[in-house]
């Protein structure tokens, strides 16, 4: 424990200066993160580890203070613990995607109950973590979930009327936008890219949660049958379907622009 003593002691004000007022020290990433933690000591330590391993920090103690610096600032991800003053992290995962902001998010919580996680995935966090946890896993996945919106590339897939534009981040079906969280995005990208064929379940984790996800094999059917509430619910005609025992596929669908199939 004497690191932290020395934390503690060293930064006995870096608590309050950090929380949400002040500007953080320039991480060598260039990414933006946003800790929301109520455990002191814990925030602190979040908030050392992350800067030296290269990202800019903010910090904030409770989920109030939290939403209302998530909404005022571009964050690459946001740490977000589950047990929290004011507003519990579900609730604040949950406004913030009513409030559009798709910032990826990552849940920090001592519960392991499937029920929690899968709660949280279904408010639309993108990926969960267990304390206590290793810092250089914590690294990777943070690096995993914000992969999508730093990558640059050719970005453009259509499969039939549906066009998906990874370098956007936007994706729509016709002429209807549809708004997608991360890992729907994800998810979806990862159907149209193999359109018209099976992709099987274990390479749909891999696509949204990374390499070995620890999340269970229920989350993503919470994920698919969210996107399909999203793609699917509003159209006459279903594009996502399941293999069953194997996995999903996006069906191909013929513009709608060009006239109906018989
Ligand atoms: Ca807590």
């Amino acid at each position: 424990m004497s690191h932290l003593t020395n934390l503690c002691c060293n930064e006995a004000t870096g608590y309050v200066r950090t929380i949400g007022n002040e500007l953080p020290r320039q991480g060598d990433s260039g990414m933006r993160i946003l800790v929301i933690e109520d455990e002191l000591r814990m925030l602190e330590l979040l908030r050392q580890g992350l800067y030296e391993s290269g990202f800019t920090v903010m910090t904030a103690a409770d989920g109030e203070a939290g939403l209302g610096i998530a909404m005022n600032y571009d964050f690459d991800a946001i740490v977000l613990d589950i047990g929290l003053p004011k507003r519990d992290g579900f609730e604040v995962a949950r406004t913030l995607r009513e409030r559009k902001r798709n910032t990826p998010l990552l849940m920090l919580t001592a519960r392991d109950a499937e029920d929690d996680i899968i709660r949280g995935l279904d408010l639309g966090a993108d990926d969960y973590m267990t304390k206590p946890f290793s810092f250089p896993e914590l690294v990777a996945r943070l690096q995993s979930i914000t992969r999508p919106l730093r990558e640059e590339g050719s970005g453009r897939i259509e499969a039939g009327e549906l066009v998906v534009d990874t370098v956007r981040h936007q994706a729509a079906r016709g002429q209807v936008a549809l708004d997608l969280t991360r890992t729907e995005f994800a998810l979806l990208t990862c159907l149209a890219r193999s359109s018209g064929q099976c992709v099987s379940r274990s390479a749909l984790m891999e696509c949204v949660w990374g390499p070995n996800p620890e999340v269970g094999a229920g989350a993503l059917d919470v994920l698919v049958n969210a996107l399909r509430s999203k793609v699917d619910a509003p159209f006459p005609r279903k594009l996502i379907g399941t293999v069953r025992g194997r996995g999903y596929m996006l069906k191909i669908e013929p513009k709608a622009s060009g006239g109906r199939q018989p």
